[in-house]
């Protein structure tokens, strides 16, 4: 690292405090052929320090500067933003991002398993972003966002990661930027549109309800997925907004399928956690419901794990509640996470939507058959219904059916289609 004179040094790891990094960060980078910066922290740092103590912890800091920072060769300036999160400038002999990926990432294990050697109680997870300085780039702060970014982009998971700021993921954020406020006018300009897919009884090979998704029409025409804008709106608490929109177009269809003497059936639609943490929420959606004459016990709400990962208790009172006023209910995408039996005993559901992926991985072998045919037959027994998502082909029809499911939901059958394209092909033809 280069010496410089007169900067004032942090206590713990003693490197430049972060004022004096930036006061020499342009020039040390000036001189330097590909100057990268990298933007390092611990994943588990706070579970290090509640194992290990604080003492330990601020020990930890301090080995982590002398690994990346005093005695890495390429090193030239680094400071402590805060807590855990350090930032290096540094020396790359390459302009290739792979290259530079994977040399860090070797570092990053060498001083795992040094730590782990200290503390074997713990194994430590480094979490790195990086980006090249061009030079164009005049503003520090513009710089430690994107290292910054680069790191959230790496998963919670149990191993180390570095992920280098790239166009695509430039691209990916300026995206994401966008997708707020195009929900926002997406919503003034009612182009939130109800899209139906039905769900089909095997043995009497007919509709048997029906499911509402989400879908927005851009201003180009373009027919935009949930998987484009959900994450984003849950992101940013704007997700009850369309379950709301959801809702009421669907009220709205159901209420003119009576009116033109259509005999109703179940709908579901999706909930979200933070439809049931947002107060008056759901009594403002059930008395849309009411208004509109539908009978509550063809509204289904489906839920999915993500709905029980906090306050349990009081999310299980208002689903209690829900079920009490008529409403069914139904637990979303089973198999596909670590929805767990016990939870499932706790929600008072009248319906299991097995996911696809669960179906696709138990059909695989007969073992997997057999622990899906127990399921069934247990949650039968306890007076659920069994649905099965994503049943793309015959062959996976009678395998389910074999396995006791006589509910199924997929492309065999029919993609979701916008609502008045239902109602022509499935209701009309009924009356
Ligand atoms: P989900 O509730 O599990 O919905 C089923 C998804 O599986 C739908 O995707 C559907 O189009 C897709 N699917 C159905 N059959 C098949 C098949 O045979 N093969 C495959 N590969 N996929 C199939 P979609 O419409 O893209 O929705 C994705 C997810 O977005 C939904 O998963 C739901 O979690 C969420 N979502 C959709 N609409 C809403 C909404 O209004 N509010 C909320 N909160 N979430 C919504
Ligand atoms: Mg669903
Ligand atoms: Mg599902």
């Amino acid at each position: 690292m280069v010496q410089l004179s007169g900067v004032r040094k942090d206590n713990i790891t003693h490197l430049p405090i972060l004022e004096d990094f930036q006061k020499h960060f342009f020039i040390t980078a000036g001189r330097l052929r590909y100057p990268v910066v990298v933007g390092i922290n611990i994943k588990n740092f706070k579970y290090f320090n509640q194992t290990c103590g604080f003492e330990n912890g601020n020990l930890l800091l301090e080995r982590m500067a002398d690994h990346f920072c005093f005695t890495n060769p390429d090193c030239r300036l680094a400071s402590r933003i805060y807590g855990d999160h350090m930032i290096v400038l540094a020396e790359a002999y390459t302009p290739d991002e792979i290259v530079i990926q994977e040399e860090f990432l070797i570092m990053c294990r060498d001083f795992s398993k040094i730590m782990n050697r200290e503390f074997p109680q713990i194994h430590i997870y480094m979490n790195c972003g990086a980006c090249f300085i061009s030079k164009q780039d005049r503003q520090i702060d513009r710089i430690i966002d994107r290292v910054r970014y680069a790191q959230k982009e790496n998963k919670d998971d149990y191993k180390s990661n570095v992920t280098f700021y790239t166009k695509e993921l430039e691209q990916k954020i300026l995206c994401e930027s966008r997708i707020i406020p195009m929900f926002e006018q997406a919503l003034e300009d009612n182009r939130i549109l109800l899209y139906l897919q039905p769900k089909f009884s095997i043995d009497e090979q007919k509709l048997a309800g029906a499911e509402a998704l989400a879908r927005i029409r851009d201003t180009d025409g373009d027919i935009l997925t949930p998987g484009y804008f959900v994450p984003l709106l849950e992101k940013s608490g704007m997700i009850m907004e369309l379950d709301r929109r959801i809702i009421h177009l669907l009220a709205d269809t159901m209420k003119e399928w009576m009116a033109q003497g259509i005999e109703l059936f179940a709908v579901s639609v999706n909930l979200s956690r933070l439809d049931f943490t947002k107060e008056g929420f759901l009594d403002e959606v059930i008395a849309y419901i009411d208004r509109a004459g539908v009978p509550r016990r063809f509204i289904e709400f489906e839920l999915t794990e993500t709905v029980f990962c906090e306050n349990l208790d009081v999310i299980i009172r208002q689903i209690e509640r829900l079920r009490t006023l008529g409403f069914r209910i139904s637990m979303d995408d089973f198999g596909s996470g670590y929805n767990s039996l016990d939870v499932i005993g706790m929600v008072p559901a009248d319906v299991i939507k097995f996911d696809r992926s669960f179906v696709l991985h138990s059909l695989k072998s007969k073992t997997g058959q057999e622990v899906m045919r127990s399921l069934m037959e247990m949650f039968q027994r306890i007076d659920f219904e069994v649905l099965c998502e994503g049943i793309e082909t015959k062959d996976e029809e009678e395998l389910v059916y074999a396995c006791g499911c006589n509910q199924i939901q997929g492309y065999l059958h029919d993609k979701p289609m916008d609502a008045p394209a239902f109602t022509e092909k499935y209701l009309r033809s009924a009356q």
